[in-house]
């Protein structure tokens, strides 16, 4: 069900709202129940924005199957929910104008209930008894639009039976048949897994949890997954959130994703051991990069750069041969990419074949040292935008080189 007409809930005024977590992040308390036989969820969610993050408007979005019972804002905020279609498919839009951005904090309370079910086709998420994947896609919380902003959070989830090994980032507890799920590094979306039979494993610098450790796929995963966190410290510092979590999932869409502290991974069967390299590479990569909004034209910030790392990775660890392989094949596929930059929001092609592939030739022309120290430098505070990015190069290889990587990115 959706509220066809836009509504104004308004709320009583509070001079000051306490922040929960980071003082610079927002903060979710999410208190769920799921019905995972018959695919349901209610919640009550408090979203907690400090002052320095308040903007006005502040945009939502919510599954569509979601029936708003209510929301209140503090201090006092007009809120408006309409139904929309974009990039996140049907969705609602909760659009929130404070009064006064940027002077006070807000917190924000919505209750809503409804059918939760997998969305996409195939589905990136699952929701039954014994195999549960919650992510983005699944909306089952209000995100901020363009999925970029990142919060901590702490939740209280019923109806996740306790026969179920639970992995997500941060701390994972249960308590009176609840789930207890709470994280401090910050993230764009409450992302879990709960699965029966799943077993854990210490993988080099990160924890690895299979149905079967001992497939061939656990091991290439665990075998590729620790090189490749050997690699990518020596090059960027320490990973940047511990414990680091790695799961192995079963479903129909492949394809993983990462968050800070934890990735998902797909079992797809037998694979060559390079590509399960080249893909761990590029999710652990996105622990140090991961910025720039999913509508955005600053997103290569995040897929460019971690898909360039995992080429690297493939180059040290398979040598160049292999990572020509993977080169030739994306020049074919990057043929009739479009430009990088100033499009708006980009395609696959331009962002994982063409942006990679720039980069390359940007290495070529200023020289490894110079492109890994301005990765070096950069990786303890990612630039959040473009432009950040190529003052950062102007500074490591001249303003020169800096205006004629932006052209190619423009091109
Ligand atoms: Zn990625």
């Amino acid at each position: 069900m959706r509220i066809g007409a836009p509504f104004a809930v308004s709320a009583w005024l509070l001079p000051v709202v306490a922040v929960a977590g980071s003082p610079a992040m927002m903060h979710y308390s999410v208190g769920a129940k799921l019905d995972p036989a018959h695919g349901a969820l209610s919640a009550s969610v408090t979203i907690t924005v400090p002052a320095a993050q308040v903007t006005s408007p502040m945009v939502f979005v919510l599954s569509d199957s979601a029936t708003i019972s209510s929301i209140d804002a503090t201090p006092r905020a007009e809120v408006a929910v309409s139904s929309e279609e974009g990039l996140y498919g049907h969705y609602q839009k909760i659009t929130i104008r404070a009064a006064a951005p940027g002077h006070a904090g807000l917190r924000i309370r919505l209750r809503y209930a409804g059918p939760l079910g997998p969305s996409g086709d195939p589905p990136m998420d699952r929701i039954s008894p014994d195999d549960m994947e919650l992510n983005l896609d699944s909306l089952w919380i209000p995100i901020c639009a363009g999925f970029g902003t990142k919060f901590t959070w702490d939740a209280e989830i019923r109806g996740v039976g306790s026969d179920l090994e639970v992995v997500a980032p941060g701390r994972v507890a249960r308590s009176r048949g609840r789930l207890l799920l709470s994280c401090n590094a910050g993230s764009p979306d409450i992302a879990f897994v709960a699965m029966r039979g799943l077993r854990r494993a210490e993988g080099s610098g990160f924890e690895f949890y299979a149905r079967d450790l001992a497939s061939q796929e656990a091991r290439d995963f665990l075998r590729q997954g620790a090189a490749a966190v050997k690699f990518l410290e020596a090059w960027f510092g320490e990973m940047p959130v511990r414990p680091m979590r790695v799961v192995m999932v079963q479903r129909e869409r492949a394809g993983g994703y990462s968050r800070p502290g934890y990735i998902v991974v797909v079992d797809n069967g037998p694979s060559p051991e390079r590509s399960v390299g080249k893909f761990i590479a590029h999710e652990f990569a996105h622990e140090w990069w991961s910025t720039g909004a999913s509508d955005s034209e600053d997103r290569w910030l995040s897929e460019t750069l971690a898909e360039y790392v995992a080429l690297r990775y493939v180059e040290s660890a398979f040598g160049t041969e292999t990572r020509d392989t993977f080169l030739a094949s994306m020049r074919d596929s990057a043929r009739d990419a479009g430009p990088v930059l100033g499009r708006g929001r980009r395609s696959d092609t331009e962002l994982y074949q063409k942006g990679p592939l720039l980069l390359m030739a940007l290495e070529e022309r200023i020289g490894r040292e110079r492109l890994d120290r301005l990765l070096a430098g950069l990786a303890p505070k990612p630039p959040q935008n473009t432009a950040e990015f190529l003052q950062a190069l102007s500074q490591v290889a001249g303003d020169e080189r800096a205006q004629e990587f932006e052209r190619s990115l423009r091109r």
